[in-house]
């Protein structure tokens, strides 16, 4: 027997069997306490306001049947008592969740298996808590370890991108690293076999006292190594873009086209260029200098292939494509024939040698601009049609 006293509600409307069990009860000095009900009406009553270990209710009431009170019980366990013969409707009541049921006999024999039954009742009770507690602490469980391994395999799948990313941009990088050292060894010769060559002349022409022809080669051997030297230096800001890194900011590019012009404004005057900037246009973020270094390269080109046409013209501005604000430069000049226009973005690539010039400026714009995460493409209807630079920075505010 359990120490602390067990809390009853009896529900049963015939007055004698009512006394039998308080006798019973004082009889074996049972640790019960008990409150009754005749009614169905009075129990739920009874139980709106109070809490009981277990119900005990007769079947049959005046107001209905005992299992009336099963929703109202909460999870109090209920015991049926049900009279002879009636072992079936006990067997029905507890289908439809009565913890256990009495079977009454006209002499009362049947309250002595009460306290068995309750204790078992209540057993059960306990038995069936313990297993709603760690059933949900199980739930619990499931529930963390399958966040935990959700959040794994998020993590997970991150990095596997990330390094993938990383991959392809190695990859890309090593290609590149390839071409360029490939040009490089290829382009630099062409003003090394020059310096070379003139100084084998040279040598020559000093021997013969030939002070004019001294004077020519060696004029030509300070133009080679003066474009070698711009070459490396051009080559040294190529490797730069993307290691150096300036802080992003907001850069109008009102403002950088304000400062190329500026640079331009003898040339632009020189060549009379009509130079037309949109009055609105947008504000990029980036590294300023890299920015301000692409816009000055597509504007200088431009200005410098307009060719000799009587109306020179340099159009700036921006429009929508789709969701990306698509910045362009715009001119009159030579144009560049279709199967060029992706060469022109390689390292010393120009179109023609005799122009001033490396050919590494739009290499530089592109890559430039692919650090940002944006493009840089030509758009030309062939030569002698004006020619389109126009790029994209995707983080704009
Ligand atoms: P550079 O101007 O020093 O030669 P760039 O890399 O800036 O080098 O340009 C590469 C080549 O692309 C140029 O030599 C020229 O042939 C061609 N090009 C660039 N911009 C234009 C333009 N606006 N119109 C026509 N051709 C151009």
């Amino acid at each position: 027997m359990p120490d602390k006293h067990i809390h009853i509600l009896l529900v049963e409307d015939d007055a004698i069997d009512r006394m039998a069990f308080e006798r019973f009860i004082r009889a074996g000095e049972l640790p019960y306490d008990y409150t009754f009900a005749d009614s169905l009406a009075r129990a739920r009553e009874i139980l709106k306001t109070e809490s009981f270990d277990v119900i005990l209710a007769d079947y049959q009431l005046g107001d209905g049947t005992c299992l009336d009170l099963l929703p109202e019980r909460g999870d109090t366990p209920v015991i049926v008592v049900t009279g002879t013969g009636d072992e079936e409707t006990a067997v029905l009541a507890m289908k439809q969740g009565a913890s256990d049921y009495l079977i009454k006999d006209p002499q009362g024999n049947y309250l002595v298996t009460v306290p068995h039954t309750v204790t078992h009742a209540l057993d059960r009770k306990r038995a069936e808590d313990q297993l709603h507690r760690y059933h949900a602490h199980l739930e619990q469980l499931v529930k963390e370890r399958t966040a935990k391994l959700e959040a794994e395999i998020e993590e997970r799948k991150v990095a596997q991108a990330e390094r993938e990313q990383l991959i392809a941009q190695l990859e890309t990088q090593n290609a590149e690293l390839e071409r360029y050292a490939y040009t490089i060894s290829h382009d630099l010769k062409t003003p090394l076999l020059t310096i070379s060559w003139c100084l084998g002349a040279l040598e020559e022409n000093l021997a013969e006292g030939d002070l004019d022809e001294v004077k020519r080669q060696a004029s030509r051997v300070i133009c080679s190594s003066r474009t070698m030297l711009r070459m490396l230096d051009e080559l040294l800001e190529l490797s730069r873009i993307g290691r150096t890194t300036h802080p992003a900011e907001y850069v109008p590019l009102q403002e950088l086209v304000a400062g190329a012009l500026e640079l331009l404004s003898n040339r632009i005057a020189e060549k009379a260029v009509h130079v037309e900037v949109a009055p609105e246009l947008p504000v990029l973020r980036g590294d300023r200098q890299g920015l301000g270094n692409v816009v000055q390269n597509l504007v200088e080109n431009a200005v410098k292939y307009l060719g000799e046409g009587p109306d020179r013209r340099v159009e700036i501005g921006s429009r929508h494509d789709g969701d990306q604000t698509v910045c362009f430069v715009r001119d009159n000049g030579i144009g560049i024939a279709p199967r060029h226009q992706e060469r022109i973005f390689g390292l010393f690539n120009q179109l023609d040698a005799r122009a001033e010039g490396t050919g590494v400026g739009l290499a530089l714009a592109r890559r430039i601009i692919e650090v940002h995460g944006g493009r840089l493409w030509c758009e030309s209807e062939g030569e002698g049609r004006g020619s389109t630079f126009c790029f994209t920075v995707p983080d704009q505010p």
